[in-house]
């Protein structure tokens, strides 16, 4: 089974180690720089993306991780991990940087104070079957996608329908929701999928 690391600074970490598992990899935590480099994939969880960004470079891991990420390492990000995988934000706190490495421009808190959280059935070609339920807490959207970005998902319903939810661009996953939460663990197999295909052509 692939090696899938979980960024462990901050948020909702024991989640995704589960749901990894779950999904059919062989999941573990990341600290440290040399753990960055030991992993063949990562998730950079939800949580508080200002919080994770400090702790980033506080622990010595923004470099490590962008050139990971230039190198071709699939990360999902979730939520927070969203934020910190996008190359510019709207809404960001002031000095708040990002790992980046996704053309995307992301709004936080995008839904608006009052949606602090929703729960919504999303159709996503890629998973088959049953909808994904998806749970969005406090969550960002893809504001702008540039030509390299395929979309995967948007909001069905509402006054947010059609904003980007889900994305992804070369080996790089994102969503707005959180489905390490809900026990369904088809989107962490689609990123672990995602791991085992650059595993190979790496070799
Ligand atoms: N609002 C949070 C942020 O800006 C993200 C929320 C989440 O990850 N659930 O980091």
């Amino acid at each position: 089974a692939p090696v899938v690391g979980v960024l462990a600074v901050q948020g909702d970490v024991r989640e995704h180690l589960a749901a990894l598992e779950g999904g059919g990899a062989r999941a573990v935590t990341v600290r440290r720089p040399a753990e960055v480099e030991a992993v063949d994939g990562l998730v950079v969880p939800g949580g508080e993306s200002t919080t994770i960004d400090k702790l980033v470079r506080a622990f010595d891991l923004q470099e490590p991780l962008r050139a990971r990420i230039a190198a071709g390492l699939p990360v999902y990000g979730s939520c927070a991990g969203m934020i910190l995988l996008a190359d510019r934000l709207a809404d960001g706190a002031a000095g708040q940087q990002t790992l980046g490495g996704m053309d995307i421009l992301v709004r936080r808190n995008a839904f608006g104070r009052q949606v602090d959280s929703f729960e919504e059935d999303l159709h996503i070609r890629e998973i088959g079957g049953e909808p994904v339920r998806a749970v969005f807490i406090r969550a960002p959207w893809v504001e702008e996608a540039g030509p390299a970005v395929e979309v995967l998902a948007r909001v069905e319903t509402g006054p947010a329908a059609g904003r980007i939810v889900a994305a992804r661009q070369g080996s790089l996953l994102v969503t707005s929701f959180h489905p390490e939460v809900t026990g369904d663990h088809r989107l962490h197999r689609l990123f672990v999928d995602m791991v085992v295909r650059a595993t190979r052509r790496g070799r």
